[in-house]
C-alpha cells in the first residue's frame, strides 16, 4: 500500500516562527531603518553644507548636532565642536533653528516597524496557511498546517503491493464475511435493488497476531477504494475536545471520498465503556471522543458508502452503544488459526525466504500448535535469520523447528551457565514432568525436552505436542495437565527431598487450571454447573473475575487447593514407581541437554 501520511506538525511551531519574524524585524530591519533616516556626516560636510546653504532644519542637543537638508528629505547627525562662530553662520546660512526635535527615525515609521508589519506578517500567514490547509483537507499529501484537531487518517491508495484476501491464510470465515463488503463496494446497485443495507460498521474482533489489521487491509484492497486507517490511541490528544474534532474530520473527509473505508485500528483506546459521569477526573476526553464517534455513526445512511471497519483484542471492554445494532452491528471473529490455517500461513510466509524445498510445513504447524499468524510469521523469519547466522543459503526443516522454540519459548541462552548441581535439579525437573506425562493416559506426548536455559528465564522445557487440534478437553485431560505440571516439583522432592523456586510458572499454571476447572467448567462436586467466574479480556489471556459471596470464594479455594494436591500425590506416586526410569533419563537429560521425544520414548520403553 502506498501510505501518504500527513506529517503531523504541532500549532506552536508555526507561532514560533512568527515569534521569530518579529524578533529578526526588531533586530535586523529596525537599527538599519534607523541608521538610514539619520545620516552620519564628520564635521566637515556640516561645515560646508552650512557654506552652501543647503541647511534647512537644524538643532544643537548638548553633545551632537542633528539636521536637515533643504527639502527636509534627509536628517544628518554629526558630533559637537567647539565652533563659536557657528550659530551665525547656520544663521546666515538661512538655516531654520528648531526647537522641536528632529525625531532619528519618525515615531510613525519606528511604531509601523516594531508593531503593524508584524502582526501583518501574522495575519496574513495565518490565512495564507489556512487557506493552504483548506485546499488539501481531504488527506491530501502535503496538508501540513495548523492540523491540530485534524485526523492523520492514513489515506492507503491502490498500488500493487497492496494486501489482497489471498495474502491472508486460516481465518476463511472471517474472509467470507469481509467478501460481502467487498461486493457491496463493487456493486452497491445490486444491494440497493433489493433494499438491502450494508452494516456501518464491522467490528474484527481477535488474540493479537490474528491478522486483524491486515484482514481490514486486504477488504481495501480487494474493493479498490480509498482507505481511511486511523487507531484508536491516535484519537486520545492531549487537550480535551481535539479527539472528538479529530472523529468530526475522519468523517468529513471520508464522507467527501465515498465510496471508502473508514479502519479505527485498536477501537478499545476510545471505545471503552464509559464510566458514568460520577467519577471524579474520570477520562473525559476519552467520552468526548466516543461520544463523537457515536454521533458521526449515526449521522450517516447506511448505503452512504462509507463502511467502517474496527479491530480489537478486548470486545467485552467495548461500550455497549457502540455495539448496538445501527453502529458496528456485526461482529467478525478472527481467531487463532488451526492446524491447517498454521500450515497455509507458514507456506505463504516461507515464499518470501529461500528454503531447501523439502521442508514439512504440516510438523513445524504441528508443533507451533497456538501461535498466531504474527509469531508463524516470526517463526518463518526467525529460521531464515538462524540459516544466514550458520552461512547457508537456505533455510532447512531443522531451522524451523528451532525457531519455534526461539520463538514459543525465547532464545537459547547458551552463555547462561549453570552450576553442576543446578543442571541435575533442572535435568530430574523436567524428566519430572515428560515422565509424568508419559506415564498417563490422555496426555499429548512429548516432543522435547531440553535444559538449555532460554532468556525468557525458564530453565528448561518439555514441549508436549498434540496430535491435530483439540477443542474439548475432559476432566481427566485436564487433571493430567495438573498432575504433569507438578511433576516437576515432585521429582525434586523425590530425589533431592528439598524444593526450589524452578516450579514457580508450573504452580502458577496449575492453580489457573485447578481454578478454572472449579468455577468456570463444572468440573467439582460441591458446585456441579454454576459458573462462579467470567472471563474477562479472554483473547488477551483472560483475566477471571469471580461473581460469588466471600464464603463460596473459600470453597473453591479449598477444592482448587485439594484438587492440586491430588494431582501432586498422583505425580509423586508415579516417579517413585518409576525411579529407575527417572534417574537414567535424567541422567541422559543431563549429558545431552537436548532430547527428542523418540530418544525419550526409546529409553523409557527399553
Ligand atoms: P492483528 O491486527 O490481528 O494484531 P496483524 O494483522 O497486525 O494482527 O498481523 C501482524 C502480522 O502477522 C501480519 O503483518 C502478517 O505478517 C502476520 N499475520 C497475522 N495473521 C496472518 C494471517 N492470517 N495470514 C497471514 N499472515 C498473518
Ligand atoms: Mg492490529
Ligand atoms: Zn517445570
Amino acid at each position: 500500500m502506498n501510505e501518504i501520511k500527513r506529517p503531523k506538525t504541532p500549532l506552536i511551531f508555526y507561532y514560533l516562527i512568527v515569534l521569530f519574524v518579529i524578533m529578526l524585524v526588531n533586530a535586523l530591519v529596525m537599527p538599519r531603518l534607523a541608521e538610514r533616516a539619520v545620516q552620519e556626516v564628520d564635521y566637515g560636510t556640516f561645515m560646508s553644507m552650512t557654506e552652501k546653504q543647503e541647511i534647512g532644519k537644524v538643532q544643537i542637543q548638548s553633545n551632537q548636532i542633528l539636521f536637515t537638508n533643504k527639502d527636509n528629505s534627509t536628517v544628518y547627525r554629526t558630533g559637537l565642536m567647539d565652533d563659536p562662530g557657528l550659530v551665525e553662520r547656520l544663521y546666515a546660512s538661512g538655516a531654520e533653528f528648531t526647537s522641536e526635535i528632529i525625531e532619528q527615525a519618525s515615531p510613525l515609521v519606528s511604531f509601523i516597524f516594531s508593531w503593524v508589519l508584524p502582526i501583518a506578517i501574522f495575519v496574513i500567514l495565518g490565512q495564507f496557511l489556512s487557506r493552504k490547509m483548506m485546499d488539501k483537507a481531504g488527506g491530501g499529501p502535503g496538508s501540513l498546517m495548523f492540523n491540530m484537531g485534524k485526523s492523520n487518517a492514513r489515506v492507503y491508495v491502490k498500488s500493487s503491493d497492496g494486501i489482497r484476501f489471498s495474502d491472508v491464510e486460516g481465518v476463511d470465515e472471517a474472509e467470507n464475511n469481509l467478501a460481502e463488503i467487498v461486493d457491496y463496494l463493487h456493486n452497491p446497485e445490486k444491494y440497493r435493488e433489493i433494499g438491502a443495507t450494508m452494516p456501518k460498521g464491522v467490528l474484527l474482533v481477535g488474540p493479537p497476531g490474528t491478522g486483524k489489521t491486515m484482514l481490514a487491509k486486504a477488504v481495501a484492497g480487494e474493493a479498490n477504494v480509498p482507505f481511511f486507517s486511523m487507531s484508536g490511541s491516535e484519537f486520545v490528544e492531549m487537550f480535551v475536545g481535539m479527539g472528538a474534532s479529530k472523529v468530526r474530520d475522519l468523517f468529513r473527509q471520508a464522507k467527501e471520498k465515498a465510496p471508502c473505508i473508514v479502519f479505527i485500528d485498536e477501537i478499545d483506546a476510545i471505545g471503552q465503556k464509559r464510566s458514568g459521569g460520577s467519577q471524579i477526573g474520570g477520562n473525559d476526553e476519552r467520552e468526548q471522543t466516543l461520544n463523537q464517534l457515536l454521533t458521526e455513526m449515526d449521522g450517516f445512511e447506511g448505503n452512504s458508502g462509507v463502511i467502517i471497519l474496527a479491530a480489537t483484542n478486548r470486545p467485552e471492554s467495548l461500550d455497549p452503544a457502540l455495539t448496538r445494532p445501527g453502529r458496528f452491528d456485526r461482529q467478525v471473529p478472527v481467531e487463532l488459526p488451526d492446524l491447517k490455517g498454521r500450515e497455509a500461513i507458514l507456506k505463504i510466509h516461507a515464499k518470501k525466504i529461500k528454503t531447501t524445498g523439502d521442508i514439512d510445513y504440516s510438523v513445524i504447524a504441528r508443533m507451533a500448535s497456538g501461535a498466531s499468524g504474527a509469531e508463524l510469521a516470526n517463526i518463518v523469519n526467525e529460521a531464515a535469520l538462524r540459516a544466514v547466522r550458520d552461512n547457508r543459503k537456505a533455510a532447512t526443516q531443522e531451522d524451523f523447528e528451532a525457531s519455534i522454540e526461539t520463538v514459543i519459548a525465547g532464545y537459547e541462552k547458551k552463555s547462561a551457565i549453570l552450576s553442576d548441581k543446578e543442571k541435575h535439579i533442572v535435568a530430574y525437573h523436567e524428566i519430572g514432568h515428560a515422565l509424568v506425562a508419559a506415564m498417563q493416559t490422555h496426555s499429548a506426548p512429548v516432543q522435547k525436552i531440553t535444559i538449555i536455559p532460554r532468556t525468557s528465564g525458564a530453565l528448561g522445557y518439555t514441549l508436549q505436542v498434540d496430535e491435530g487440534d483439540h477443542y474439548l478437553m475432559s476432566k481427566e485431560e485436564l487433571e493430567n495437565k495438573i498432575a504433569t505440571l507438578t511433576g516437576g516439583r515432585a521429582a525434586e522432592e523425590l530425589v533431592f527431598g528439598s524444593v526450589t523456586t524452578g516450579a514457580s510458572n508450573d504452580i502458577e499454571q496449575a492453580t489457573k487450571l485447578a481454578r478454572s476447572m472449579v468455577s468456570r467448567f463444572g468440573m467439582s462436586e460441591d458446585f456441579d454447573m454454576v459458573a462462579m467466574a467470567t472471563v474477562q479480556d479472554k483473547y488477551l489471556g483472560g483475566d477471571t473475575s469471580f461473581s460469588c459471596s466471600d464464603d463460596t470464594q473459600t470453597k473453591i479455594d479449598a477444592e482448587v487447593i485439594a484438587l492440586v494436591k491430588q494431582q501432586h500425590e498422583k505425580a509423586s506416586k508415579i516417579l517413585a514407581d518409576n525411579r529407575a526410569r527417572l534417574d537414567e533419563l535424567a541422567k541422559y537429560l543431563y549429558e545431552k541437554e537436548s532430547i527428542t521425544g523418540e530418544e525419550f520414548m526409546k529409553i523409557l520403553n527399553a
